[in-house]
């Protein structure tokens, strides 16, 4: 389509142009809803998001709990936070770097990182160095290029977002035909899989009614291993979590102590949790993204329980600034890993969990001495 020519809504053939740009701009799936406050799918969505939320689920996320002056949440529909907002435009990124997944066989004391936050890029000073990336910067560079097409040919009102937008994303590509909402929670495409994070732009431009069918169907059927595998039950009901119980909340969302009944559960995850996608047969047949920003940082897969608890704060920043550890931070990380090295029946991380045992902070002197009643039941013998 001709760059020069105007247009003002999405129609059949404007989508197509978006799928084709989002490709070139890095992304592997694109998608247009509506977002005009008025579409029954949109506030069926908003029911559903206050629901949710007021029976708690949510747990600590204050940002999902913000609400307009009238009432509403804040996500429970796009035009509530941006008036001016008639669409949104969905794109999904595949992060599915090569790599074991959290499920297969490794070294005994190895935790698990979730596979999106491996990712790194060539060191500009030292080639054989990856240096680490964070997926919200990655998608939002490619987002603002994608923007600045979408402006070139259709002027309007826009903005960016990645996770931080007044929408639920997921209800969004959904609608936007990206895929189907797994009975996991995740968004599932076909060809995809659900190794795929997601990006928006919110955009004046309406959806013209007779465009296109955006509909994908749901092709969950009557499997059930994401339920099945959810170690701590997070997933109540099909496509219902419970996020105070998810080990990806509670390793990186959640301060102070983690409830002591979800500890077993944990496992050996530190950061983020990949079970319920690890199982999915839809991941079975999803492609590897060779992407040079998202290329998988071979220290962090299956890393070693005592080398992350060795780390100090020059080593953890060095690791991990600009990566989306980060955020959640060291103190976070260790108070994890204490728990990790409780389930993983190690002897050898008595040591470490002893002086862990009286640490200045309570809560990782907490979580090790659980950790080291958990070591005595597991293995008494080797003790
Ligand atoms: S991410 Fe892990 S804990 Fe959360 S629902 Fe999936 S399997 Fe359960
Ligand atoms: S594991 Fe099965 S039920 Fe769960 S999201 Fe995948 S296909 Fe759907």
């Amino acid at each position: 389509m001709a760059a020069a020519t105007l247009m003002t809504g999405w129609t059949e053939a404007r989508v197509i142009w978006l799928r084709d740009k989002a490709k070139d701009c890095g992304f592997s799936l694109a998608g247009v809803a509506a977002a005009d406050g008025r579409t029954e799918a949109e506030h069926v969505d908003g029911i559903r998001l206050k629901e949710w939320v007021d029976a708690g689920f949510s747990g600590e996320m204050e940002y999902l709990k913000r609400r307009a002056a009238d009432g509403r949440l804040l996500r429970s529909g796009i035009s509530v936070a941006i008036p001016w907002a008639r669409s949104v435009v969905v794109c999904a990124m595949n992060y599915f770097g090569e790599g074991p997944l959290s499920l297969d066989t490794a070294d005994a004391g190895a935790g698990w990182i979730g596979r999106y936050a491996w990712s790194g890029r060539q060191s500009e000073t030292d080639p054989s160095r990856l240096c680490a990336t964070d997926y919200h910067e990655v998608l939002l560079g490619r987002l603002r290029t994608l923007e600045g097409e979408i402006q070139a040919v259709m002027p309007c009102e826009s903005r960016c977002y990645v996770d931080t937008g007044p929408l639920v994303e997921r209800a969004a590509a959904a609608r936007a035909g990206v895929g189907w909402i797994g009975k996991n929670t995740t968004v599932l495409n076909q060809a995809e899989g659900s190794w795929t994070l997601l990006a928006s732009i919110i955009t004046s431009l309406p959806v013209e009614a007779s465009g296109y069918a955006l509909d994908v169907a749901d092709r969950c059927g009557t499997c059930t291993r994401c339920l099945d595998a959810c170690p701590t039950d997070a997933l109540i009901a099909p496509r219902q979590m419970d996020a105070r119980r998810c080990i990806a909340y509670l390793t990186i969302e959640k301060k102070g102590p983690i409830d002591e009944g979800l500890r077993e559960g944990m496992g050996r995850q530190v950061f983020g949790c990949d079970i319920c996608q690890d199982v999915c047969p839809w991941n079975r047949r999803g492609p590897v993204a060779h992407d040079s920003e998202m290329l998988p940082r071979r220290e962090l897969i299956n890393p070693d329980l005592e080398w992350l608890a060795g780390l100090t704060s020059a080593e953890f920043r060095a690791w991990f600034k600009g990566s989306p550890l980060e955020r959640t931070g060291k103190k976070r990380l260790h108070r994890n890993v204490a728990i990790a090295m409780g389930n993983s029946g190690e002897a050898r991380f008595r040591e470490r969990l002893q002086t862990w045992a009286d640490a200045e902070d309570p809560v990782l002197a907490e979580a090790a001495r659980w950790a080291l009643a958990r070591l005595d039941r597991l293995a008494p013998e080797r003790l």
